[in-house]
């Protein structure tokens, strides 16, 4: 009995066994419903990933991801200037727009620090954030990092870069469910840990 199907369907199965989240057995599900998908659904997929590929890009200013750049929150004049907020993630600015209890502008750091997947902070846009802190303009940071271990070492790794420069550096309040990602926290809990931030 072969072990894997034959060129194309298993070409497919491969590509989605290697996307976050999908096993094998999830991957041989979608790749076979594809196959017995109307021909305008496969082809509206395989356009979606394209279209993202040519068309999406990360803002030069605050890393996350856009069609212009600047991106539109950047680009917005009813955003406060003075208050940056440092996430992880481009999916971590959304879960913060979400609690609309935010109002000023974002940072993507583009990970956490994290030596076990040797992620130190030179792989992060650390430089780009205090470049942003250069003309005196921004007088709060908000850390926004996921509530786990990465998340903390990169809260306190910042806290102790930023305090000497005289900028307000705050950081979420504790109730956020411990150990896992910001975008599991429902907007209400993250919108009180928001609002109830404390000095980092
Ligand atoms: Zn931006």
């Amino acid at each position: 009995m072969a072990l894997a199907y034959d060129g194309a369907i298993q070409n497919l199965i491969d590509a989605f066994s290697r996307l976050p989240g999908i096993g094998p057995k999830g991957a041989q599900r979608i790749a076979f419903y594809l196959l017995g998908a109307p021909d305008a659904e496969a082809q509206g997929l395989a356009d979606a990933i394209s279209e993202v590929k040519s068309k999406v890009r990360f803002c030069e200013i605050c890393g996350n991801v856009c069609e212009t750049s600047p991106c539109p929150v950047c680009q917005d004049p009813r955003r406060d200037r003075g208050v940056i907020c440092v996430v992880e993630e481009p999916k971590d600015v959304m879960s913060i727009e979400r609690t609309r209890e935010f109002r000023g502008l974002y940072h993507v750091l583009g990970g956490a620090i994290n030596p076990m997947a040797n992620v130190g902070p030179a792989d992060l846009r650390i430089p780009q954030l205090l470049e942003r802190l250069g003309d005196g303009s921004v007088t709060e940071v908000i850390l926004a990092l996921d509530p786990n271990i990465e998340g903390e070492a990169t809260t306190r790794y910042l806290a102790q870069l930023l305090g000497p420069l005289g900028v307000k550096v705050t950081r979420l309040a504790s109730g956020l469910p411990v150990g896992s990602d910001l975008e599991y926290a429902d907007e209400i809990t993250l919108g009180r840990a928001l609002s109830g931030r404390q000095a980092a």
